[in-house]
């Protein structure tokens, strides 16, 4: 009897010590602070396209981090104890630039890995394929019940060592994944001005850039992103110049600003791939440039987001 009792004490004394650990270490990974020097925030929603994108991955916290002067994607990693790929990953930002612009906002995951903008188009088998991951791993790392539960514009959690580089085959097969039903860049250049807050190039006052720029020469072809219909193709007067405007259904649409000749008429229904202008500088523009943007319900998104990267 005696010895029966001890047993079952025993048992309660070891069931409170598991449960005061488990306790202790879910309180730790609530509450731990973050040794930082410029306190960032913790977000769960972020607007950075305007978009309120929901970030539920499991055991993650992202910070948002306001850029200082000098500041790189390397010394951010440096300061948050994180890799470089994984705050590029989550940034969106895979330009080869690593220098940051002062006060501009970066999201800075907890956790190692890659955080992927899941592209239009683009299911979970793709994502799992073109980063040799299993479909279980990427469930069980993101609390998705299935494939069908999986959402466009959210983000994926992949663990570390999936890195897709730009030289790897496997970017290749996600790039194309991505062309078949997402966008593809309009025009081939160099991305001069990103979406999102800037100082205006003419009246030098902060305004919001409603669209990506991409420099170009004078004349250079600009093609649809995406397949649809034309539904406007004229001399805009309120700064966008010559402007293409595109509608792709599903509450989206594209604008093709500053061209110097436009291709293209209204109502016309015109293929991905398929020329619609030239490259000018017609309207608010300080040189040959194509202003693209996308819109989503009329509120203008990051085509950054939808483009295939
Ligand atoms: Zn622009």
């Amino acid at each position: 009897m005696k010895g029966i009792e001890r047993k079952l004490y025993f048992s309660v004394f070891l069931i409170l010590i598991l449960t005061w650990i488990g306790i202790f270490r879910w309180a730790y990974e609530r509450f731990k602070t973050t040794p930082f020097l410029s306190s960032p925030s913790v977000v769960s929603h972020v607007g950075i396209n305007q978009y309120p994108v929901v970030i539920k991955i499991p055991r993650v916290t992202i910070y948002a981090y306001m850029s200082r002067p000098g500041d790189t994607f390397q010394s951010i990693a440096h300061q948050f104890g994180v890799s470089v790929q994984a705050i590029r990953s989550l940034n969106h930002a895979n330009a080869s630039r690593d220098h940051l612009k002062p006060s501009k906002m970066v999201l800075v995951p907890s956790k190692n890995g890659i955080y992927y903008w899941v592209q239009p188009g683009v299911n979970l088998s793709a994502v799992a394929h073109a980063y040799q991951v299993s479909i279980k791993t990427l469930l069980l790392d993101n609390h998705i019940r299935s494939n069908a539960s999986f959402q466009s514009r959210s983000i994926i959690y992949i663990p570390p060592g999936h890195y897709l580089s730009k030289k790897n085959p496997r970017w290749i097969v996600l790039k194309h994944l991505a062309h078949e039903t997402g966008f593809i860049k309009p025009v081939s250049g160099w991305i001069s001005d990103e979406f999102g807050e800037r100082i205006d190039p003419i009246t030098q006052l902060p305004e919001f850039h409603e669209g990506l720029d991409i420099a170009a020469d004078e004349g250079t072809p600009v093609v649809a992103a995406q397949k649809g219909i034309v539904i406007f193709a004229a001399f805009d007067h309120w700064g966008y110049g010559n402007l293409v405007i595109i509608d792709h259904g599903h509450g989206l649409i594209s604008k093709y600003a500053h061209l110097s000749k436009i291709l293209v008429k209204k109502y016309q229904l015109v293929q991905r791939g398929q020329v619609i202008g030239l490259v000018g500088e017609t309207g608010d523009a300080t040189g040959p440039h194509l202003h693209f943007e996308i819109r989503l319900n009329g509120i203008p998104q990051d085509p950054l987001i939808y483009l295939a990267h």
